[in-house]
């Protein structure tokens, strides 16, 4: 069985990242911190897709949270192993530096930095000693080029991209490859409080993206075809960022 786990999974891109890779024949592993409810809504869309998975629910930021969750399941699921990690679980919490408080910062850091090493080296081990895994971490274009009240989630972002091009080079030879996603505005949750109409003037393609369309690169990144593709951060923004 081939096996996906999409951390924060119960909506927006992670859900259309769990549906796109269900529908690639993968049991999908939802993780998600507390909306059960749309997690077990993004278990349906798995089913209708084709394929199975289950809930997994903790937190990505809480190491004991990750590590109890992640070692119950490797004891459940004995001689199986998750092929695939989306490191897509993510918040923001914008505010100008000058105004920004202690919890503003940590907990953007703590969820993206924090989150990804967590997960990530519990489940590192069995992808390098089966030699193949597939490591896709979501960043953003707000970790490329920064953006204005969101120097939590810039630095975030672009810790995530240092660290995805580091660790490609530590597991290249076994078969694992890391790259980053840099999606531009999507429209999602995170994105329902910004003004589309004024700011997709900037964007070329004129419109936000849509989850589905940052699912299609994490799709391919997945595929065994994509085995030469390492250490990228790769971006889906419409055009955006030049
Ligand atoms: P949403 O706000 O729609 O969904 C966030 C998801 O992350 C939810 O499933 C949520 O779970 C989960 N989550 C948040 N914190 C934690 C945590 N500590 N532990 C486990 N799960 C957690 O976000 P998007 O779908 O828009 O964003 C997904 C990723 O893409 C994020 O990393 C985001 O930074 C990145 N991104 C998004 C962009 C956009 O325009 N939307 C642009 C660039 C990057 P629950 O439902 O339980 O709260």
């Amino acid at each position: 069985m081939n096996i996906a786990l999409v951390t924060g999974g119960s909506r927006g891109i992670g859900r259309a990242c769990a549906i796109k890779l269900a529908q690639m024949g993968y049991y999908i592993v939802i993780n998600y911190r507390s909306n059960a409810a749309e997690a077990e809504s993004t278990l349906e869309a798995v089913k209708a897709a084709g394929s199975d998975g289950e809930l997994l629910p903790f937190d990505v930021a809480n190491k004991e949270s990750v590590e109890t969750a992640i070692s119950k399941w490797q004891e459940a699921h004995p001689g199986e192993y998750i092929s695939v990690l989306v490191n897509n679980a993510g918040i923001r919490h914008d505010n100008m530096l000058m105004w920004m408080t202690d919890d503003e910062w940590s907990s953007v850091i703590d969820t993206t930095l924090y989150g990804f090493m967590y997960v990530t080296r519990a489940l590192l081990k069995d992808m390098l000693v089966k030699k193949f895994g597939r490591i896709i971490n979501m960043s953003s274009l707000s970790g490329l080029k920064g953006l204005p009240g969101q120097t939590n989630y810039s630095a975030a972002k672009s810790g995530i991209i240092g660290a995805t091009k580091a660790l490609a080079q530590e597991v290249a030879r076994k078969n694992v490859t890391v790259n980053a996603i840099c999606p531009g505005f999507i429209a999602t949750d995170m994105t329902k409080d910004l003004d589309e109409a004024e700011l997709k003037k900037q964007i070329p393609a004129n419109r936000f993206g849509t989850p589905e369309e940052v699912a299609a690169v994490v799709g391919f990144l997945a595929t065994k075809e994509a085995a030469y593709v390492t250490g990228q951060a790769i971006s889906v923004n419409g055009g955006l960022y030049t």
